[in-house]
């Protein structure tokens, strides 16, 4: 590992945690409230690494077949050679044949968007004993371009997938659209919560949803603003390489 990927990761860190410590003080939310996840898709194992030891714990990859090696090289082995535990968040469209391959190494998954791709988790996740964490990915822009569940499709979704004994649907996930101005992103964020709130009013899952993942690198401190849970950066924290 070199120091210097190691120094520049870490003054990034310094300025990530001063601009999320100063949007949490805003708008009268705790530090704590608010969890980062690095979003390692951008750059090579050895970033990722460092970015791990510097105490990034919580990873985010958006495709297996890129995931591999860093997942193999930090959790792969059986005991930790970090002496710590990372978890890894599945952030990207998940295809049914690559259930398999995801669950029971990546935590949670962030982009559940249809019935068919619930069954295979929960089917899955029967099978290793585990109960995956799930935030439902809502396209609440209605950009073409975002995945996701229209808003309207919730109510029914979550009849349905309440009735998976291994899947826990924990709260919701947006992409906002690209904006210049990152203050254009507050609508999509703050439906989220909205939308959230109301599901939880209805009590349609047996237990209420807390999370919201939302914000990105050039939106995140809006999102936090609006009450995210889950800020997911890349290029802002650990960079964008190659
Ligand atoms: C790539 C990606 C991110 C991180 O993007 P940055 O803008 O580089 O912070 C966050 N969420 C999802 C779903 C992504 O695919």
């Amino acid at each position: 590992m070199t120091n210097a990927i190691k120094e520049a990761l870490q003054v990034r860190i310094e300025e990530v945690e001063r601009r999320i410590s100063a949007a949490c003080e805003k708008s009268g939310r705790s530090r704590d409230e608010v969890n980062i996840i690095a979003v390692t898709k951008y750059v090579a194992l050895a970033t990722a690494e460092a970015a791990y030891e510097l105490g990034l714990q919580h990873l985010g990859e958006n495709r297996w077949q890129d995931a591999k090696e860093k997942w193999e090289a930090i959790s792969g082995s059986e005991t930790d050679e970090y002496g710590g535990q990372a978890v890894w968040h599945f952030i990207g469209s998940l295809q049914t044949n690559k259930v398999k391959d995801v669950i029971g190494k990546f935590t949670y998954i962030h982009s559940l968007d249809r019935l068919s791709l619930a069954e295979a988790i929960d089917k899955r996740a029967s099978q290793l004993g585990l109960t995956v964490p799930c935030f439902i990915q809502v396209n609440v822009s209605g950009e073409q371009s975002k995945h996701g569940l229209e808003p309207e499709e919730l109510p029914a979704f979550l009849t349905k997938v309440k009735e998976l004994s291994s899947l826990r649907i924990i709260g919701l996930m947006t992409m906002a659209p690209y904006e210049t101005e990152a203050e254009e992103t507050r609508p999509v964020f703050r439906a989220l919560r909205d939308l959230k709130n109301e599901m939880n009013e209805r009590s349609i899952l047996p237990e209420p949803m807390t999370e919201l993942s939302m914000g990105m690198s050039g939106d995140f401190e809006v999102a936090i603003e609006e009450g995210a849970t889950w800020i997911r950066l890349g290029t802002i924290l650990v960079g964008k390489e190659g």
